[in-house]
Formats: C-alpha cells, sequence, structure tokens
C-alpha cells in the first residue's frame, strides 16, 4: 500500500501530440478565427468575410482577396513550423506580421477538416486542397491528394469543418454555440474596429459591413452603436525623447519612446461592462495592467458600477515587446509598462477633465 511501481516509460503517438499542442493553440472557434484574420490581414487583405455555422464549430470560413498562396506551397501548408513570414533568428525582432510561427493552419488540421481555396495573382486558376493531420488528404476515397485546380478570384477562402471533432472533451467543453458566436463575433468586430479600412462582412453577421473607406470613429459608430459614438473624445500622444544628447547619452531614451491612440467614452456614457479594445502593435491583446488603470481614471468620473468604452491602439518600439510568445498568451509585458500605463491614464484624466473634444498631447520624458 502506498507504494508505487513504476511504469516503463513510452512515447507517446505523433498524432496524440500532435492533437494536443493543436488544442494548446486552438481553444475554441474565436482563437481559430483570431488566427484566420490575421493571415488575412498580413496577406495585405482589404475585404474580409466570414461564414460561421453553429458557432462555428460546424463551419468556419473565411474569405479574403489578399495576395493568395501559391501552387507551389500547397504541398506544407498545413505542416507544422511552415511559414513565408519569418526566415532568420534576428527576424524575430523586426517582425511586422502577425503570424510568424507556422503553426496555426497546421493546428487546425489536427482539430478540424481543414480545405483552402487559394489563387495569387499571376496564376491562371485558383487551386483547391484538403487537409489532414498536417497533410494533404483527398476530399472523397479514390481521388487524388493533389489540389485540383478551379475557378476562384485572386486570393483565399479557409474553410474549417466539424472543429475539435476528434477531441471530444474539448468539444463539450464548449456548450453553447450561442456563446461561441457571440466571442466570433467580438473578435471580429475589435479587428474591424482596429482596421477601418478593410472591409468586413459576413454571415449571419448582419451588423459589420464596414466599408473600405471609413475611419475608426465612423467603424466604432457602425459597430458599437450612437449612442457610444456620439460621446466620444479621440486622443493621439505619444513620448518624445527630449533631446539630442540624452538620446547619446544612453538607449534607454530611444527605448522609452511610443507612440497611441485613443477613442473613448466621456462622462455623460455609462455602460454596465466595461468595452476595452486594446491593440498593442496592432495586435488584439489583454492586459489588466492598463485596465485597472483606466477603470481607476473612470471612477473618479462616472458614478459607482458605471462603464466605458475605451479603444486604445499603442504602438511600441517591436524590440520592447516579447513577441516570442505562445500565441495564445494574450495577457503582454512590454518595457516600461508602469511609465506607459501612467501617462496614459494622466492623458484620459485630462481630456475627461475638460471633455474636449480631440486633443493631441506629447510628453517629454
Ligand atoms: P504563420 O501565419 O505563423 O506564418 P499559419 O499557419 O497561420 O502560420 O500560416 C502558414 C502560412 O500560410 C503563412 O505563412 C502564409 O504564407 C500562408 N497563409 C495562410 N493564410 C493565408 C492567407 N489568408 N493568405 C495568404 N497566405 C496565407
Ligand atoms: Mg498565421
Amino acid at each position: 500500500e502506498g507504494v508505487i511501481e513504476p511504469l516503463p516509460i513510452r512515447r507517446l503517438q505523433e498524432s496524440l501530440i500532435n492533437r494536443i499542442a493543436a488544442g494548446e493553440i486552438i481553444h475554441r472557434p474565436a482563437s481559430a478565427l483570431k488566427e484566420l484574420l490575421e493571415n488575412c490581414l498580413d496577406a495585405g487583405a482589404t475585404s474580409i468575410r466570414v461564414t460561421v455555422k453553429d458557432g462555428g464549430l460546424k463551419l468556419l470560413q473565411i474569405q479574403d482577396n489578399g495576395c493568395g498562396i501559391r501552387r507551389a506551397d500547397l504541398p506544407i501548408l498545413a505542416e507544422r513550423f511552415t511559414t513565408s513570414k519569418l526566415s532568420t533568428f534576428s527576424d524575430l525582432t523586426r517582425i511586422t506580421t502577425y503570424g510568424f510561427r507556422g503553426e496555426a493552419l497546421a493546428s487546425m488540421s489536427h482539430v478540424a477538416h481543414l480545405s483552402v481555396v487559394t489563387k495569387t495573382k499571376t496564376e491562371t486558376c485558383a487551386w483547391k486542397a484538403h487537409y489532414l493531420d498536417g497533410v494533404l488528404v483527398a476530399p472523397k476515397p479514390g481521388q487524388t491528394v493533389e489540389p485540383k485546380p478551379c475557378a476562384g478570384n485572386d486570393g483565399t477562402t479557409i474553410i474549417i469543418e466539424d472543429l475539435f471533432y476528434n477531441t471530444p472533451t474539448r468539444l463539450s467543453a464548449l456548450r453553447s454555440p450561442s456563446e461561441e458566436y457571440a466571442r466570433i463575433l467580438d473578435v471580429i468586430t475589435k479587428y474591424a474596429v482596429h482596421n477601418p479600412k478593410v472591409a468586413f462582412a459576413g454571415s449571419p453577421l448582419p451588423d459589420l459591413s464596414t466599408s473600405s473607406s471609413s475611419e475608426t470613429s465612423h467603424a466604432i459608430r457602425l459597430l458599437y452603436g450612437h449612442s457610444i459614438a456620439k460621446d466620444l473624445l479621440h486622443s493621439t500622444f505619444s513620448s518624445k525623447k527630449q533631446d539630442e544628447a540624452m538620446e547619446e547619452e544612453s538607449e534607454v531614451d530611444d527605448r522609452e519612446s511610443w507612440k497611441a491612440e485613443a477613442h473613448f467614452t466621456n462622462a455623460n456614457y455609462q455602460s454596465k461592462k466595461m468595452i476595452f479594445l486594446l491593440f498593442i502593435n496592432h495586435r488584439l491583446v489583454e492586459s489588466s495592467r492598463m485596465k485597472r488603470a483606466l477603470e481607476a481614471v473612470y471612477s473618479g468620473v462616472l458614478p459607482k458600477g458605471a462603464s466605458p468604452f475605451i479603444y486604445l491602439s499603442l504602438q511600441i518600439n517591436p524590440r520592447d515587446v516579447d513577441v516570442n510568445v505562445h500565441p495564445t498568451k494574450k495577457e503582454v509585458h512590454f518595457l516600461n509598462e508602469d511609465g506607459i500605463t501612467d501617462q496614459i491614464s494622466d492623458t484620459l484624466q485630462q481630456a475627461l477633465a475638460s471633455q474636449s473634444h480631440s486633443r493631441v498631447f506629447e510628453y517629454q520624458t
């Protein structure tokens, strides 16, 4: 009793390893959708159309008019760690694309049925391919695994069907398609606000049809409604180096430079729940520190229990953010986080106090 006999250590099966790894990247339909959206934006799409069935569990389809995928690359598209975005380690410090790990499509192929229709500008037709567990498969038994030529527009359509069909515990943890649908809608809406020049559309996503020429404030009005838009303040602000001498002295000042843009409701607007859109270097992220700081600012302005809408886009030197984080690590940390958070809080505080509609702030550090 109490004595444990050592069992032999065995190597896990490759397919099991891949499925476990995939589950860590793709938690739910909305996390798959976020990866797919980011791929569209990386591909330079100006138009993105999303189709969702059963909260994305039955079908998640996303069509873009971006650069497309070359026919020659299709055989390795869904392999793990295949990417067109990164080739050397030093690339990591100046990466400007969302993706770089080459794991998203691979992961999806391990927990769903993945199909791709894609066409580059130079190709004369589109190509359709099906994937399972990282490799090309035949759409039907007896057919070839080779991509098939077909009609199609320039750009890429990714089709994810029967998500988590082979991981029943994951599937049962996601009880309600309507909850998953709400999360999908939330991700698309936030990216649509952050990318007002990209036209988003979809079904059944009736109120997402932003046009490709709009401004952030216009996108907020369209997506979050007039009651927020009419009480919105706007600030752009930055941290600037004080003088040349300091710049020479050390790298630190250079590192501290950042800029931000915020659209946030004034004291007239009150919501039950805070709506907070935070983008750092164009990535949708979470920062509980920033959120708490901004909540504190508004607690001096709004009655108890009332919350604001805040869209904050922060740009910092890529060197100062650790991009080499796990794709699901939404909570980010960056250099001089406390200082930047304080300055942003101060700016919002001042703007709220004066209720001005548009101001430009510059900080001397
Ligand atoms: P990553 O984005 O990290 O490179 P992914 O698995 O998301 O990895 O995608 C793998 C590769 O497939 C990308 O590097 C890109 O070349 C290609 N790709 C994926 N989605 C698209 C798309 N919508 N348009 C063009 N290329 C795409
Ligand atoms: Mg990607």
